[in-house]
Parts: structure tokens; C-alpha cells; sequence
């Protein structure tokens, strides 16, 4: 949610980013160069540091850039190091920040003292309000130079979950996203357009000169936005589906269609695959709803009817089962095989397990 600041709010918030900045790097500094991500002792090394250069940081806010710091070294194994922009998005613990969501106010500390901003909320998110605050963030956006609050709210109540509010979601190669409820969205454009990319591009490499290669710069970037931009437009469509929870096969794991010139298809497809899911998860995340991955084993083999698991039921775009004669477009069979997954997996997530949504 975009906050309301006063200007004198703002050099605050700005200064302690500034500040949070300095006491992250230092922390990853010494996290690096001393091949750890012990917390303890990156706080037993640095602490006296970071107060003597951002005296005026809220001790909190120290501690929360040491464990933020810790965590980023720890999720890339200390191979690099990880640096923070003086204006990057700060996380926000619960003891330096006080949210109402029922008044639309959060107080906040600062470098500068402690600080209150308004905020609107949205219609939509209105159902939320009795939920409990579980993180924070705050950030700047550039395009419109204001200050974003971004809260992750839980509930010890989770809704129940039926069997019609989970939707599978099939991605490939012919047929981008197949949803179980027997939406298809089509990639002959997209195939259409980048086969002529591909063209071009082999056509430029072969040349090898420097306004070649120059327009082989430019060419693979447009590529990647018209990608982006049925990527952006399936995952909108996608999310305002009426589900509340959307499955999706473990990427790590997806299948790849055996076809002439698979090779290329992977190498040209594979982020791709990657990127739509990334935009169907933020944007279902900004609707409070939610994004789960199941096993991919066997969802384009198995039946979805009656579960009979045999790698000859599929034929290209064709599934028909050998048990039970169950015929289906085989990426809808295995659209449905991920919706049942997700069922199953949503079952076995403890029952006080908190929901999580995010405004
Ligand atoms: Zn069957």
C-alpha cells in the first residue's frame, strides 16, 4: 500500500534507509570475508561498528540488517558477496513498526524518531483486516517516488479449502498454460514470432560484424518483452480466475517435449516457464490468494479419472487411458492431475498452519 509521508517523514525514512544500508553491508562485509552466516557471531564482530557509524539506527533495525544480511549470504553459500543500494526495499520487524489496518495508520522508528504515515486500503482487501501482521516491508518506488508498505497478514483460521477453489495449471511448449478448468492459452503467436527471432538471430550471428552484433543486442531484448508481455497478460487473466489457490507443477522438475528440434525449444523456452510463473505468483500473492507447487512426476502420464499411471495413454496432444478408456487433450489431463496434487498437498499442510496474504 502507498503511504502518505510528510516531508519531514520522508528525509526520516530516507536516512534510515541510508543507515539500515550501511549496517547490512557491513554485516555482509565481515559475513563474507570471514566465510560465515553464524548471526552470532556477525553481531558479536560487527555490532559495536555499525552503532559507532549509524549511531542514530533503532537497535532493532541493526539486528534486523545483520539477520537480513546473514540470510542472503547463506542463500548463495558465501560464493559473492551480497550489497544493498542506499535505497532498496527494507525489511521492517515487528518491533519498529505498528500497523492499524482498521485506522489506516502505521507508526514507524526511524533515525530521525519515530514516525506516523496514513495509507489507503483497497477496496478488496477489506476482508483482511482482522488478520494478524506477520512481516513488513518497506521500499521506494522509483516510477512514482513514493514510499510502499508491503505486509504479509496470517490468520489461525485457514478458509476451506474445496475442491473447486484449487486450479491446475499445465504449462508447455504448444499450449503456454492449460487450466483445469479447461482454459487453453495458445502460443501459435508467440512460437510465430520468436521462430522469426531465432531466424534472425542465426542470420546476424553468421555475419559476425560489429552493427550485427549490435542489432543482435537489440533484437534478443525485444524478443524477451514480447515474452514478457503474454507472459504478463496470461498470469492477469490466470490469477482473476475464481480460485483462491493456484497449483503448479515443480519447475525444477518439468518434462520436455520430445520433438524435432526439442533442444531448441528447452534452451528457448525454459525461462519463460520460469518468468510466468514469477508473475503468477506476485500477482496472486497482490490478490491474497495463493500459489502452490506439486511433484511433476506423473502428471502428463497418470489418469485423471481413475489414476492409472502408463506412459503409452499419451500421444502427443491426445491422452486416452488403457484402464478405463478415459479420453482427454492431454495437457487438460494433466491440468487436472496438478489440481488433484494440490488438493492433496493443501490436506497435508498442518491445519493451523497460518494462510498467508499480502497487501
Ligand atoms: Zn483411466
Amino acid at each position: 500500500m502507498k503511504l502518505n509521508v510528510s516531508s519531514d517523514g520522508r528525509q526520516s525514512l530516507l536516512k534510515t534507509m541510508r543507515d539500515y544500508t550501511v549496517a547490512f553491508n557491513t554485516c555482509s562485509d565481515w559475513g563474507f570475508n570471514n566465510h560465515t552466516v553464524s548471526k552470532i557471531n556477525c553481531h558479536n564482530a560487527t555490532y559495536q561498528n555499525v552503532r559507532q557509524s549509524v549511531p542514530n539506527l533503532p537497535s532493532s533495525l541493526v539486528q534486523g540488517a545483520r539477520d537480513v544480511a546473514c540470510e542472503s549470504l547463506k542463500s548463495v553459500k558465501c560464493h559473492f558477496k551480497p550489497l544493498r543500494k542506499e535505497y532498496s526495499a527494507m525489511r521492517y520487524n515487528q518491533r519498529v513498526i505498528r500497523v492499524c489496518l482498521g485506522s489506516k495508520y502505521a507508526t514507524l522508528s526511524t533515525s530521525k524518531g519515530r514516525i506516523k504515515v496514513t495509507f489507503g486500503i483497497p477496496e478488496y482487501y477489506r476482508q483482511y483486516l482482522s488478520w494478524k501482521i506477520k512481516s513488513s516491508n518497506l521500499s521506494l518506488r522509483k516510477n512514482d517516488d513514493a514510499f510502499y508498505l508491503h505486509c504479509q497478514l496470517e490468520t489461525d483460521t485457514p478458509e476451506v479449502t474445496t475442491e473447486q477453489s484449487v486450479l491446475g495449471i499445465d504449462r508447455g511448449i504448444i499450449n503456454i498454460a492449460v487450466c483445469s478448468d479447461n482454459t487453453f492459452f495458445n502460443s501459435s503467436a508467440v512460437k510465430n514470432t520468436r521462430a522469426k527471432y531465432a531466424y534472425l538471430r542465426a542470420t546476424l550471428q553468421s555475419k559476425g560484424t560489429r552493427s550485427a552484433k549490435r542489432k543482435l543486442r537489440k533484437t534478443s531484448g525485444r524478443e524477451r518483452r514480447f515474452v514478457a508481455d503474454q507472459n504478463h497478460y496470461i498470469s492477469k487473466q490466470i490469477v482473476q480466475l475464481p480460485y483462491t489457490v493456484f497449483a503448479l507443477e515443480d519447475l525444477t522438475k518439468i518434462r520436455v517435449q520430445k520433438r524435432r528440434g526439442s533442444e531448441f525449444n528447452r534452451k528457448l523456452n525454459n525461462w519463460s516457464f520460469y518468468e510466468l510463473e514469477r508473475f503468477i505468483r506476485y500477482k496472486a500473492e497482490n490478490l491474497g490468494k495463493q500459489v502452490i507447487t506439486v511433484d511433476a512426476r506423473y502428471t502428463s502420464q497418470k489418469c485423471s479419472a481413475c489414476g492409472h499411471v502408463y506412459k503409452g495413454n499419451r500421444n502427443g496432444s491426445q491422452y486416452l487411458c488403457r484402464n478405463c478408456g478415459f479420453e482427454l487433450h492431454a495437457d487438460l489431463n494433466a491440468s487436472r492431475n496438478i489440481a488433484q496434487d494440490g488438493i492433496s498437498v493443501l490436506g497435508r499442510l498442518p491445519v493451523n498452519q497460518p494462510i498467508v496474504a499480502c497487501l
